[in-house]
Formats: structure tokens, sequence, C-alpha cells
């Protein structure tokens, strides 16, 4: 921070870059929506497209989730309606990779997942918050079922290099504690009546209850070992049953200085923001159970492997040239009296597409962030039988960033798949440049220092660096405020035939819910066009 500026004129964007910095980009993106950056879905119930089309015809470009959605409304609205898919399945982004399953990158490294019946990786979404209305109510009308996606466990991890002497903290402990701290110094302020000017008499006494409350002090305030601070953070010997009962508290509290030092503090505040608050869901089998639910029901209208070159619109109507994604062969043509195109702007913008000069700049101006996640299978789910870990995450400062536990399946038993990284940043981009193989000996090599148990139980992974997705080029686009200002309105608008839709045309990048509530005020501003035409 300047020296010129006091604290307290810091911008929100430089609270996010200092966020960012020390925690990473996802942190960062998470504090956005704590900063109220990122709304709340704007989805009010399945939309209804009144009026006739009169045999109007849309082309969709994308089997994504914006794509068919748009599909769906606009068939069920009486549309002519043909999709044109990359892939060969539905659901773009929206995927689980399962055993048998094999995937190329760009620049042609092929990954057979080995992963055994029943275990996935998914390697693009994997959470819905349950204010993602329009998401959730696809799901309940196309019968994909969800279970519960844990996003914080206390009993998870949190780890950092450069603290403990580099040994996995439990999550619980160190919030307990921090808390606790926090508490007792604001309690602290307010006994020696440092709070006076700020706080009245009668607030102070409350505030007082409720520090105690919060921070699990004891009756002189203090953050100490004891029944309230073992209730938060464990207890060294647990209560229990018959002449071995009595719980022994516990005392191994860390100190102020040491847990703001170890900047854990910055992993424990993932599940207050709005997008991670419970309650979150997954479909059950997998995030691709909805594209493939989606599929189904659009098996009729959606031509798979069908790469899109070239998009063209006259006066009368749009006309879309593709190739055999797999083959190749002699270029192919559909045309329709419009086309919502889904296709991610990293990709569209390298298609010759004829639209207007505002459109074009907006298409050309956001880059893609990068990610990288990476699904390792074991022989036994030892997180949960000698760690006690059942779902949610851990979090470090290692560049696979993140340890997810599967969040279903407790006690089976068998094999597991952990996500083994899920990694932001420069850090992905260090990974993606790797071969697939490499990056999996990377997470398996950073994961053991917080679990050893991987030496002895690790069995095969694969890894998805999303920049080497031949579809996307990328995670999701990286919108600024300066590129909002600039180009959003003009990449929304209708250019004559032609319009977008997709999480890129959203004020909640980077989730479906965007790609959902994009694609439904596309398709309504269409079809307003085409009954008032
Ligand atoms: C690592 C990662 C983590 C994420 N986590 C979450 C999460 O937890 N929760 C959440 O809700 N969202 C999450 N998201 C975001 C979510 O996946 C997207 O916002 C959403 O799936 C985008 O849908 P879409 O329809 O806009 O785009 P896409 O799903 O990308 O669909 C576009 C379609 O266009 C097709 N296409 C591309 N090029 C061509 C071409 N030339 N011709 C024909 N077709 C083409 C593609 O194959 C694809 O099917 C995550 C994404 C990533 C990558």
């Amino acid at each position: 921070m300047s020296s010129t500026k006091a604290p307290t004129v810091m911008s929100r964007r430089e609270l996010l870059t200092l966020i960012g910095s020390v925690a990473g980009s996802a942190v960062s993106y998470r504090a956005m929506a704590g900063m109220g950056l990122v709304s709340e879905s704007t989805y009010k119930g399945p939309i209804k497209l009144e009026g006739n089309p009169r045999g109007a015809s849309v082309l969709i470009l994308g089997a994504g989730i914006a794509g068919m959605v748009a599909a769906m409304e606009l068939r069920n609205a009486g549309y002519k309606v043909q999709v044109l898919e990359y892939n060969n399945r539905a659901g773009g982004r929206n995927w689980s990779l399962r055993g048998g399953d094999s995937y190329t990158e760009l620049g042609g490294f092929t990954q057979k997942c080995e992963f055994d019946p029943g275990l996935y990786l998914n390697p693009g979404p994997w959470r819905i918050p349950y204010h993602h209305h329009g998401i959730l109510d696809y799901c309940r009308r196309l019968g994909v079922a969800l279970e519960p996606f844990v996003q914080v466990n206390y009993n998870a991890f949190v780890h950092s290099t450069e603290a403990f002497g580099g040994k996995p903290q439990r999550y619980r402990e160190i919030q307990a504690d921090y808390h606790g701290q926090i508490a007792e110094l604001l309690a602290k302020a307010t006994n020696q009546k440092k709070l006076d000017a700020l706080v009245s008499k009668e607030d102070q006494e409350m505030l007082l209850a409720s520090l105690k409350s919060w921070g699990a002090l004891d009756k002189d305030y203090k953050y100490a070992p004891g029944e309230a601070s073992s209730n938060r953070r464990g207890f060294q010997k647990a209560p229990s049953g018959g002449l071995s009962a009595r719980p022994v508290y516990s005392t191994d509290i860390t100190g102020m200085s040491e847990l703001l030092k170890s900047q854990l503090w910055a992993s424990i505040s993932a599940g207050h923001n709005y997008e991670m608050q419970t309650t979150l869901f997954q479909p059950v089998g997998g995030m691709g159970r909805i594209g493939e639910a989606f599929g189904r029901e659009l098996a009729s209208v959606i031509q798979y492997n069908a790469k899109v070159v070239k998009i063209r619109q006259d006066s009368k109507k749009v006309a879309v040239t593709y190739v055999d994604a797999k083959s190749g062969g002699e270029p192919r043509t559909a045309s329709a009296d419009y086309c919502l195109c889904t296709i991610p702007l990293s990709v569209l913008s390298q298609i010759d597409i004829n639209v207007g000069a505002k459109m074009q700049a907006a298409i050309n101006a956001v880059p893609y962030m990068s990610a990288v996640k990476v699904g390792l299978q074991f022989k036994r789910r030892f997180w949960e039988q000698d760690e006690h870990i059942y779902g949610g995450i851990s979090y470090t400062n290692l560049p696979i960033r993140t340890i997810g536990y599967p969040n279903t399946g407790y006690h089976s038993g068998g094999k597991g798949v952990l996500l083994g990284a899920y990694v932001f940043g420069p850090n992905a981009f260090e990974f993606t440049a790797l071969p697939p193989a490499e990056r999996v000996k990377k997470a398996y090599e950073y994961g053991a220092m917080i679990h050893p148990q991987y030496k002895q139980e690790f069995e095969n992974g694969i890894a998805v660096g999303w920049h080497r997705v031949p579809w996307t080029l990328g995670c999701a686009g990286g919108w600024t405020d300066e590129t909002r200002a600039q180009h959003y309105d003009n990449l929304c608008q209708l250019d004559n035939r032609i319009l977008l839709a997709g999480e890129h045309a959203s004020y909640i990048p980077a989730w479906q819910e965007g790609a959902v509530t994009s694609s439904i005020d596309a398709i309504t501003r269409l079809h307003q066009h085409v009954v008032n035409r």
C-alpha cells in the first residue's frame, strides 16, 4: 500500500488485490462475492414465451448449459431449433470424467480416465449455491437428483508450508483460536473503556455478552483452556461413557501472533461468502448429470461433433459453416432465421463472423482465466478412515491450493477419488504447461505433504488444464470493471440476426447460473423481436 494513503481510504479494488495476493484468486473472487460485487440470480421461475413465433427458426451454437436452456425453451415455444455442438456429448463445461472416458487436449495429449466404476472427477463446476435458482430449477424439471456439497468441514485441514513447521492444522482449531482471541482483544478494549467514544454504555454490555458467546470466552472474558474453548476447538480427550468418561480440555491454543503470521486466517473465511454459504448442492453421480439430462431431452435437435468455423448473416438468414470435429472432411452449412451463439469468446474471437464493429470488439475484449483440476484415485478412503474427514475442502498455500474430499459414499469401504488440485492464476499456467502425467505427479507430490498416505494408496489420476481445453481455451471470461463498462452491453445486444449468450454474457461469471440467466435474457429479447416483426 502506498505510504501516502491512510488505511481508511483503501479502495475496494486495492483491498481485493491485497486479499488476492495473499490468498489466491479464488479467495479474491469469493471476496468479490462477499462485497456485493457478485449478485444474486435474477431467475424468477420457468419463462413463458407468449406469442406465436410463426415458424421462425433458430440455430444454436454450443450445447453447454446456455445453449441447451435456449434450445429447450425455444423449442417449447414453437420455434424450429437446431443445435451444433463441437463435442460428442452435451454439457460443455458441465462435465464429469468417469472410468473409460478419454479426453484429448490442445496439443494432442490424450488421457484415458482409469477411475473405478462409480468414481468421477468434475473438471469444471462442482457446486451449486442454494440461491442459484435457475440451474436448480432446471435440475428439478429434468429430474436431476441433488445431494449436499460440503463447503466447510471443520475437521478438514488448513495448511501452510510457512507455519507450524508445515504441519496441517485442523480448520476447527485455527478458527476457534482466531475468533476467540479477536473476541478477547475486543472485550479487553471494551473493559478498558477504549471504545467509550464509539459504543454506548448499554451497547457495551451487550457487546461483551456477544463476544463471550461468539468467541467462546470464559467468565473473565478470556479465551483460555477450558470447557468453552474445547467445545469449539475440540478436546484433548473427548467426553465419552463409563469410567473413562471425563473429558480433558484442550490446552494447545495457538497464540495470536503465530496465527496472524501463519496467514491461515485467509482460508477460514471461504464459507462466509455469499456464493459458498450453506446449503450448496451437487448432482448425485457427478455434475455432468445435468448436461446428460439436457442432452436426453434435446436428443433430436443436437448435432454432435459439429465444429463451427464460420458464421455469416444477411438480411434474410444466418448461415453457419461447420466441419466434423473428429474427421474434418467437407465443410457443411446449416441456416436459420436467427442464430444464438453460446461459443466461449476465447473460441468465438477466432471464428469468422460478420457482426458489427461494436460486438466484434466486445468478443475480442475478454481474456479467459486459468484453472487446472486434478483428480486422484486412491485404494482406500484414508481421509475418512484415518483422519475422519467426511467431505469438504482442505486449503493449502502449495500450488495445488485445494484438496476436495468426496461428499458422498461415506464408509463405502472401497476406493475413492479426491480433487487433488484446484489450481488458479500463475500456478495454473505452470501446471497447464506440463504434460498431463506431470500435472498428476505434481498434485501427488504436493498432496503427500498434507496426507502422507498418498505414498501407499495412490493408484491413478487425470488432469484438466482449462487453457488446453480445445472448446473453451480457458476457465471462464475474465471481465474487469473497465471492459464491462466499455463492452458488456455491446456483447449482449441483438446484432441483426445474431445474439450471444453464455456465462461470459452475465454478471455471475464462472457459474452455471450465469449461463442460465444470460440465456433466458437473450431468448426473451429474441422472442420479443420475433413476435413484433
Ligand atoms: C474449473 C471450473 C470450475 C467451475 N466451478 C463452478 C461451480 O462450482 N459451479 C458453477 O455453477 N459453475 C462453475 N463453473 C462455471 C460453469 O462451468 C460455466 O459458467 C458454465 O458451465 C458455462 O456454460 P456455457 O453454456 O456458457 O458455456 P460452455 O459450457 O462452455 O458451453 C459452450 C459450448 O460450446 C461448444 N463449442 C465451443 N466451440 C465450438 C465450436 N467451434 N463449434 C461448436 N460448438 C462449440 C462447447 O463444446 C460447449 O459445449 C466452473 C468452471 C470451471 C472451468
